[in-house]
């Protein structure tokens, strides 16, 4: 039998398809013990209504794994960034066409100054590798990504928004 953990870590996210939960960094924890099983996860963009999809088909893939007691639980707290998605996710999404989000690295602590802006990034052509490329739609198909187009191939192409 497949552990309960090989099973969520392949469910794939219902906003990011080619992703699986396990790319995304939102599998925070599985635990298991007989056929009860909890799993916790760290959600995605809030503004994504993703959640309640991965809660039931982590729900469902486990079940249909042989696990009668199933619970996702969440947890909020530290917030998921773009930063916990793998580079197999990374380079995942960049295979599929879509610009990864830039690693941000360590976030500062304690009181930010209001002034604090993220730095420009220069997004990548996922297609031809072009730097010049230009935002048509701060919102793609959804919240956590944005639109582009590249000014070399002349192809469009949704960018993951780095939070
Ligand atoms: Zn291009």
């Amino acid at each position: 039998m497949v552990s309960a953990r090989q099973v969520a870590e392949q469910v794939l996210d219902p906003e990011l398809p080619v992703l699986t939960l396990a790319d995304l960094g939102v599998l925070r924890e599985v635990s298991e013990v007989g056929d009860r099983v909890v799993v916790t996860i760290t959600p995605t963009y809030s503004g994504c209504p993703a959640l309640d999809e991965m809660r039931s088909d982590l729900h469902e893939k486990l079940t249909e794994a042989g696990y009668r007691d199933v619970e996702i639980r969440t947890v909020l707290h530290p917030a998921w960034t773009t930063d916990w998605i793998s580079d197999d996710g990374l380079r995942k999404l960049t295979e599929h066409g879509i610009a990864p989000p830039s690693r941000i690295g360590p976030r500062a602590v304690g009181p930010i100054p209001l002034t604090l802006e993220p730095p420009k990034r220069r997004v990548s052509c996922p297609h031809c590798g072009s730097a010049r490329t230009t935002e048509l739609s701060r919102f793609g198909s959804t919240a956590c990504k944005a639109l582009r187009r590249c000014e070399d191939c002349r192809e469009p192409f949704e960018q993951i928004k780095e939070i």
